[in-house]
């Protein structure tokens, strides 16, 4: 196949030259500084600090933040794009950005002129870095069952309750929280209230607030998953997102970020079902057996058709939900049905690299078995697979 022109490229994907570099940049960073070392990082289970530093010096942590707040101003398209081609080095390095994003985009959505100003430039350099949680150990599926309960106390809130699987927990000095505070509320999602708390990084304990050490988990390493264990935890009633006329709005305001989490889960699947087939592919010109390279052997084409013919159907369906995002409208079925899709092919993807690889496919020697232990995270996050299914159709039906 002929290689295209950069020209002819961005015509077929109808990217911007913007765009274009952006991808290029990342694509190369991935390729000469994350790629080599993932895997490394990965068994150790070590932060990437000097990748993320990088990350910084790119301006990705600021990607979506308007230029006025010290960001770069870029779309949620062009952020889809970014975020592809970080997972198709490492998941883990976009898990690093994407709470942080969906922070950022909470706090410019529904945020007070004033908590824009006082957190989006900080976190448009990096210096400040965010996480988003709304999970407990007791529901993650059915977000109203959360008991974190926010009680108001003169010009305060206190914090009581235990939050679970929030990524960079302890590294970050904001999370955004969903916490109840109407009990009684009649639906229950009318007493949920979104918060932004600030609290001390890096540090397992502080007056009210405990961040037991980081959960131990299959894959997704080198960043971390910890619970947040709240008990007396006092934030200022300025804290509550876009100010007090939105309290009993939190739940909408969570939802409303989760549909572009899903946009962004897809984009991760297809960063890393691609990686899978390079892996493949790469492999099996280089195994001989039975006195050829068993990339002449049918069964293994065949593996190696089915996966890129459903990497680009995945990579079409987040591209779509993406740009339709991006508009502003409304797109829960679009995003349902990229992340559903994509998730599932990079499942596959990750599973057929790894039997292309044969033996070598489950030693640490080749980066598969990684990809292989990263890619079920995906079909659990931003709302499970069977949730997906319950959306998508939810839609259908209405
Ligand atoms: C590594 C990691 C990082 C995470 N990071 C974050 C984070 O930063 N912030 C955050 O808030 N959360 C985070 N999560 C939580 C994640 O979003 C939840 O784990 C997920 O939504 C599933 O919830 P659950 O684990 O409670 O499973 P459950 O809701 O208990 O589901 C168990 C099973 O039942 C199925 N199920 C549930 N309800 C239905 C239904 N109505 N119909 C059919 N099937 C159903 C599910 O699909 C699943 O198969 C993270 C999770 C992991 C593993």
């Amino acid at each position: 196949m002929n290689e295209l022109t950069i020209e002819e490229s961005q015509k077929l994907n109808e990217l911007t030259v913007e765009q274009q570099d952006l991808v290029n940049l990342i694509r190369e960073f991935v390729d000469k500084e994350v790629l080599p070392i993932a895997s490394d990082l990965d068994h150790r289970d070590e932060f990437p600090e000097e990748l993320v530093e990088a990350m910084k010096e790119m301006g990705l942590f600021g990607i979506t933040i308007p230029e006025e707040y010290g960001g770069l101003g870029l779309d949620l398209f062009t952020y889809i794009l970014v975020v592809k081609e970080l997972s198709r080095g490492w998941i883990s390095l976009s898990g690093v950005i994407n709470t942080h994003f969906m922070a950022a985009w909470m706090i410019m959505t529904y945020g007070s002129e004033e908590q824009k100003r006082t957190y989006l430039p900080r976190m448009a350099t990096g210096e400040s870095r965010s996480a988003y949680s709304m999970t407990e150990a007791h529901a993650g599926s059915d977000v109203q069952a959360i008991h974190t309960r926010a009680r108001r106390e003169g010009d305060e809130f206190v914090l009581n309750g235990q939050k679970m699987w929030v990524t960079n927990g302890l590294r970050a000095d904001m999370v955004m929280i969903l916490a109840v505070t109407d009990p009684d509320a009649e639906p229950r999602h009318r007493g949920m209230t979104a918060f932004i708390v600030e609290k001390t990084p890096d540090v397992g304990e502080q007056p009210g607030l405990v961040v037991p050490p980081q959960l131990k988990k299959l894959g997704y390493k080198g960043v971390e998953s910890t619970e947040l264990v709240f008990d007396g935890f006092r934030v200022p009633a300025s804290s509550v997102l876009g100010g007090e006329g939105m309290i009993g709005k939190g739940f909408k305001q969570f939802m409303a970020a989760v549909e572009l989490g899903r946009v962004n889960v897809g984009a991760r699947a297809v960063g890393l079902a691609t990686c899978a087939l390079e892996q493949a592919i790469k492999y099996a010109k280089e195994r001989d057996t039975f006195g050829k390279p068993i990339s002449k052997h049918q069964a293994i084409q065949l593996k190696i058709a089915r996966m890129a013919t459903n990497l680009r159907a995945a990579e079409l369906l987040v591209l779509d939900a993406a740009r339709l995002k991006s508009t502003g409208a409304r797109a829960d079925l679009e995003a349902g049905m990229a992340k559903l899709f994509a998730t599932e092919v990079a499942m596959e993807n990750a599973a057929e690299a790894m039997r292309i690889h044969g033996g070598y496919g489950y030693s640490q020697e080749y980066m598969v078995e990684r990809l292989y232990r990263d890619a079920p995270l995906l079909v659990l996050g931003e709302g499970t697979n069977e949730i997906q299914h319950l959306v998508i159709a939810s839609r259908l039906l209405d």
